[in-house]
Order: C-alpha cells, then structure tokens, then sequence
C-alpha cells in the first residue's frame, strides 16, 4: 500500500470494525478519532482529543490535527500533520531522539517547576509548558494506554 496524501473526515457515533483508508474518523461523543495509519501499513491508529491531547480545528470543509500524529508504538513509526485534510509528512524519529522524549517526559511528570531543568538539557529546542504535556501525549503512545 502507497502512503496516502489526504484524509477524508467523518464525524461518527461509533468506529466501524473495518476502518476505510484514507477517512479520518471523529466520535465527538468519545473525544476520540482513529483511522488508519497514513503510511499505507494501515495500522489502526487512535488519538484521544482533550485539553492535553489532540485537537482538531474543523474549518467546515477540512480537520487539522494539532499536534502531529507520532505513531513510535507501530513497527513504521511514521510521522504526519494532519493540515486542512492534507497529509504532511515529517521526518521519522530515530530511537536516540525517541530516548530524549522519554527522559524529557520523567521531568513532564514531576510538573512545570522541572521545566527550567529540561530547557538546560535541551537547549535547542523550544520548550514551554505546552510541549511538555505534548511529551507526556507521547508516553501514551509507548506505554499503549
Ligand atoms: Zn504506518
């Protein structure tokens, strides 16, 4: 299967037990969507919307998924943004940069006092309150919950 370059919304009550590739599946009343994995290893992939989780932005027409959809749990570890129903395709983190998330994220837990900590470690990269929660969105991915 070819990756696929957009994404088809769908607003539901319930997922299907067969998901269609290429159709991205909303049931608001879950907070929840799910579709199939866009690299065409059509893995089902599900991410929870929340205040700490994903958001879309619904124009209408087209969803945007904030933040980008990381699937690091699935053997192609792909990684996309989901932008106007468009698929944008981000570079694969290799497992060093996936280690680095997983230690940012032990300071994630202990709260925003740590926060100054990992901006010394990772002095590079932007780091506010924000992409920390984005981190710990990660670690659900790697623990499977
Ligand atoms: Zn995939």
């Amino acid at each position: 299967m070819k990756p696929i370059c957009k994404l088809e919304h769908r607003f539901v009550d319930s997922f299907p037990d067969k998901l269609e590739t290429g159709v991205l599946y909303i049931a608001l009343d879950f907070a929840t969507m799910s579709h199939l994995c866009c690299c065409g290893c059509s893995q089902e992939v599900i991410t929870p919307m929340s205040p700490k989780d994903w958001k879309i932005i619904f124009d209408g027409e087209t969803i945007t998924v904030h933040p980008s959809i990381g699937n690091w749990s699935l053997p192609c570890r792909s990684h996309y943004f989901i932008r106007d129903g468009n698929i944008k395709w981000a570079n694969n983190w290799n497992d060093e940069k996936i280690r680095d998330v997983r230690e940012q994220d032990v300071f994630a837990k202990r709260g925003i006092s740590d926060v100054v900590q990992v901006q010394k470690k990772f002095p590079n990269r932007e780091h506010d309150y924000k992409v920390i929660s984005f981190f710990a969105r990660i670690k659900k991915f790697f623990m499977g919950q």
